[in-house]
Parts: C-alpha cells; structure tokens; sequence
C-alpha cells in the first residue's frame, strides 16, 4: 500500500497530460497512469496534425503527444506506463490498484481513459489509418480536397461526416449496410440534398485496398454477395465510438451511451475528488484540443477541491 498521494490521473492522452502538466506546476505531483498498451492515447495512431494551435506547419501525432508528456514529466509528473485494472472511488481516499496488484491512494482522481473509435476489423484498416483512413472528418477532410471519398454508416455521425467532406472532396459516396438510414431526418434530408453526395446500399467493405496509401475498396453486397470496386482515395468510417468506462460502472454515472457524465461546466463527476475531462466525457467535438482544454479544467478542479480540504 502506498502513501497518500494528492491526485491520480488514469488515462494519458491530451487530456491526461494536460491535466497532469496543470497540477504538476501546482506542487500537487500527480501520478499518471499512461494505458499499457496505447500510452499517449489516439494520437499516437495517427500522421499529421494540422489543427493543434501552435504548430504553424502542423506537427506529427506521435511528436505532439512525447511533447506533452514530456512537458509533463518537466513539472515532476511521475508517469506510470501501465493500466488501472480496477478502482475505489467512493470514500474519501479513492484507491487504484495497477496489473500487479499495487494499490495507490489518492484524495482525487481525474479519469481521462478517452474513448476508441469502432473499426470495421479489416486487414489493412489500423495500418492504413492516416494514409487514407481516418475516423474523423474534421481533424482529416483537408487532407482530402478534391478526392474521393467513402464515408462508412448510416447514423447521425456518418451524415454529418459526409456533408462536411463534400465542402472538400470531388464526390462523397456513403456505404451503409442497410436500405435505410438511422440517422435523423434533418440529417438525411441534407445528406440527400447533396449534389457530390451518392448512396450505396446494402453493402459493406470486403477488402481495405493499398499498401503505403489507400488504393480502393471492394464492396459486398449482403443481399446477394456480389463484389464490386468503389475507386476512391479516402475512407471515413463512422460507425461510432466507445468510451472506456467499464472500470467505473456502478461507481461513477455514466449517460445511456457509456460517457461520464459531469457536472458541466465543471468537470466534477457525481462522486467527491472524482473528475472526468477529454473524449471519455464528450460526445459532440472530440478533438485533441478540446480534450486538452477539459484536461486543464479538470485539474483546476481538482487543485481547488484539494486546497478545501487543507
Ligand atoms: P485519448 O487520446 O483517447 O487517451 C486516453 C488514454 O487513456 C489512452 O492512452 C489509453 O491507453 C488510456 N487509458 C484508457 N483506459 C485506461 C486504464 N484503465 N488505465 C490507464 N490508462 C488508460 N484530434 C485533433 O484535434 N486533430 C487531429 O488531427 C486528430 N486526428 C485524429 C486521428 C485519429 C486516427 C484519431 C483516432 C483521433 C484523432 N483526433 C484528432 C482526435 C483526438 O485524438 C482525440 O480527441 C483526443 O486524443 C482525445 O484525448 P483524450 O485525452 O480524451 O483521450
């Protein structure tokens, strides 16, 4: 069992290291828990970044995310590349325990574990990601001026997705499963309307195609199998997203889709010393810097509740 500490942050992407940077230069020498697997969160599966204010030239995902962590580590951040695997949040002093069964305490925690995009499960679809698939149009369409496009689904995020590529690409064609849509009718309505926008439906993907960069997709059709060559140089999949939340079921309040739901504008969950910030608690903008923005709130927060108890 080890000594009290002031806080615990589980979870290192923007967030996680923005609020670890944050309480670090308050003397609060926060220990961080980075994920075993993915330290540095969903940048670190990405190429360019192009909207991280400060980065004129844009910066590399990977760069960005050693920076911060680095940046943190600067401030006497003690950073621990390992998963939380199971948490007691309710009491005063909330304790962590870690894969080998080390238990830490903590008086507050921030919970930062981000939230993984649902993928298609294709060979080639994680070593193609940022050289033609990407998850996430707004971080991405750019990129894509002028080509074309697929866009995956037939939610409310596919639509949206594709009507804001069609500003930049040459055609927009949507590969939904079904022969109608899930998304609401505003949403179908404009996607429609569209001029650069086609539908494909009842169709899936079979094969991601290309080696350094996207080359194609083949389609299935699942009502009879039939395959066919959709030639496009992009592809958005918009299937949805899963916040990683399981640790703190039955603990911490969570919203019908799994997100931790907060105390906005505050990032204060519904148990004392517990606050949630980056893409685990938001479901509208999911971006690096507005993860990062939480990230620094949450630590505020958390610095405030600290300095009450003193
Ligand atoms: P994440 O970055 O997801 O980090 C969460 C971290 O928590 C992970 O490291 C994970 O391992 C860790 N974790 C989870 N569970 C545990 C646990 N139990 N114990 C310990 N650690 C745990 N945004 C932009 O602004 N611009 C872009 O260009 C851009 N490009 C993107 C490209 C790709 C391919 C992807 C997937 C996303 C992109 N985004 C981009 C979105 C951006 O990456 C996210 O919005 C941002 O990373 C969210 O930050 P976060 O800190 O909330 O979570």
């Amino acid at each position: 069992m080890s000594d009290v500490r002031n806080v615990i942050i589980i979870g290192s992407g923007p967030a996680g290291y923005t609020a670890a940077l944050y309480t670090a230069r308050a003397s609060l020498k926060p220990l961080v828990f980075e994920g075993a697997v993915t330290a540095g969160g969903a940048l670190m599966n990405t190429t360019e970044v192009e909207n991280f204010p400060g980065f004129q030239d844009g910066v590399m995902g990977p760069e960005l995310m050693d920076n911060m962590r680095a940046q943190a580590e600067r401030f006497g951040a003690e950073l621990i590349p390992d998963d939380v695997v199971t948490v007691d949040l309710s009491g005063e002093i909330k304790t962590v325990t870690d894969t080998a069964g080390t238990v830490h305490r903590a008086k507050a925690v921030i919970v930062t574990t981000g939230s993984q995009h649902r993928k298609l499960g294709l060979p080639n679809e994680d070593a193609l990601s940022g050289r033609g698939v990407s998850w996430c149009a707004t971080c991405d369409g750019f990129f894509f001026k002028d080509q074309d496009i697929a866009v995956i689904g037939g939610g409310d995020t596919a639509m949206e997705e594709a009507t804001f590529l069609s500003r930049f690409a040459k055609s927009v064609t949507i590969v939904h499963r079904r022969d109608t849509l899930r998304a609401s009718k505003a949403m179908q309505e404009r996607a429609f309307a569209d001029p650069k926008i086609t539908f494909v439906w009842d169709s899936e993907i079979a094969e991601v195609q290309g080696d350094q960069k996207l080359a194609g997709l083949k389609l299935r059709n699942v009502k009879n199998g039939e395959l066919s060559d959709l030639p496009v140089t992009g592809l958005f999949i918009a299937i949805g997203h899963d916040p990683r939340t399981e640790l703190f079921k039955g603990q911490l309040d969570l919203d019908p889709e799994g997100y931790l739901k907060v105390d906005a504008p505050s990032t204060r969950t519904n148990l004392t010393g517990v606050f949630g910030a980056g893409d685990v608690v938001d479901h509208t903008y999911r971006q690096a810097i507005t993860a990062a923005g939480t990230g620094c709130s949450a630590a505020l927060d958390a610095e405030r509740f600290l300095a009450a108890l003193s």
